[in-house]
């Protein structure tokens, strides 16, 4: 039997067939993926193959097998093992919640977002929510970052998640899809969840910095049906999506602008700071590429930020 695991606590994993039939399944032996060194071989989202176990009655399983990831989210363990936890896997996007205002979004924290999004291959989705408070200031502010950011290749949509205004927009994006949403504490994602799927209850709300590390692992993922054939990923207590190492001429790959012009630098191992003949440079001082991205890539590139490898991305 083949199935979706829903939540994991341990040793167990809910299991879900594509019929709807939940088993509560475990490993048996040693489980190891090839190249992830994981505390846990097996997270929320995972596709997997079991065989229901014969010596009871009950709906248990063996799970032999799991399916290639399409992606997976890690945070690094709280033990000093090195070793990473897989959060959930096979996301099909994410919403990442700005709001303007109450409270702010800076664009280098949106940057360093996509950033991270773009290098486990996840597609994101901004979302401006909010608008129903916005002056036009404000709303002013909400134009210029959709178009920064549609220019690039990502979906921007202006939303109020208590008036409902695009609420509707974003359930038909989530239709057919595993939908994960992000953002700072306080912009809105547990009124936005309660307006597309109000018997949903989301623990979105975050733990205590104190809390967490009295229990570090014990803070588990969970996927939940909704009603209109969506799926969502909860993540509470986890802020964002954790760590990823990339070296310096990486940072540019996941820049979309910045990638699709770096052919044309002198330099193939241009870091587009100081070269001669840089593409992107040319681009940026003819406004082809917006000044708060370039800035926010030198930050990354040069380190400047040490949040950017960690936390401080609300949840
Ligand atoms: P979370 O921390 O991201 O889950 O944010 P919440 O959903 O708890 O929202 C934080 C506050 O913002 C609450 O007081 C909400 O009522 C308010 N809020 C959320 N969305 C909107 C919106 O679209 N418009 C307005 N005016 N307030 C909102
Ligand atoms: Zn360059």
């Amino acid at each position: 039997m083949t199935g979706r695991v829903y939540k994991s606590t341990g040793s167990w994993y809910t299991v879900k067939t594509e019929l709807g039939h939940i088993y509560e399944c475990r490993i048996k032996g040693k489980f190891r993926i090839k190249g992830i060194k994981s505390t846990n071989p097996i997270a929320v989202g995972d596709i997997v193959d079991f065989e229901l176990e014969t010596d009871n009655n009950q709906d248990t399983g063996v799970i032999h097998n799991i399916h290639d990831r399409k992606n997976y989210i890690v945070r690094k363990s709280v033990n000093l093992s090195k070793q990473t936890h897989i959060i959930a896997a096979n996301i099909d996007q994410v919403f990442l919640m700005v709001t303007i205002n109450n409270p702010p979004t800076f664009t280098s924290f949106i940057d360093r977002f996509l950033v991270t999004a773009e290098a486990y291959s996840i597609k994101t989705i901004l979302l401006f929510n909010k608008i129903d408070t916005y002056d036009e200031e404000a709303l002013n502010e909400v134009r210029y970052l959709a178009h920064v950011y549609r220019k690039i290749g990502y979906e921007c949509i202006g939303i109020s998640a208590t008036t409902g205004k695009n609420v509707e927009k974003v359930k038909a994006l989530m239709s057919g899809k595993v939908s994960m949403f992000s953002g700072h504490s306080g912009v809105g994602k547990s009124t936005l969840v309660n307006a597309i799927e109000p018997s949903l209850n989301l623990k979105t709300k975050e733990i205590s910095t104190q809390h967490m590390q009295g229990q570090h692992t014990t803070t588990f993922a969970e996927m939940f049906d909704l009603s209109f054939d969506a799926k969502i990923i909860d993540t509470p207590g986890i802020k964002g999506f954790g760590v990823v190492d990339m070296d310096k001429e990486e940072v540019g790959d996941y820049f979309p602008e910045i990638f699709e012009l770096k052919q044309d630098c002198k330099f193939n191992n241009c870091l587009h700071i100081q070269e001669p003949n840089c593409a992107v440079k040319e681009a940026l001082d003819n406004d082809e590429i917006a000044f708060s991205r370039y800035r926010s890539y030198l930050q990354i590139v040069e380190g400047e930020d040490e949040n950017y490898r960690t936390d401080n991305w609300g949840n």
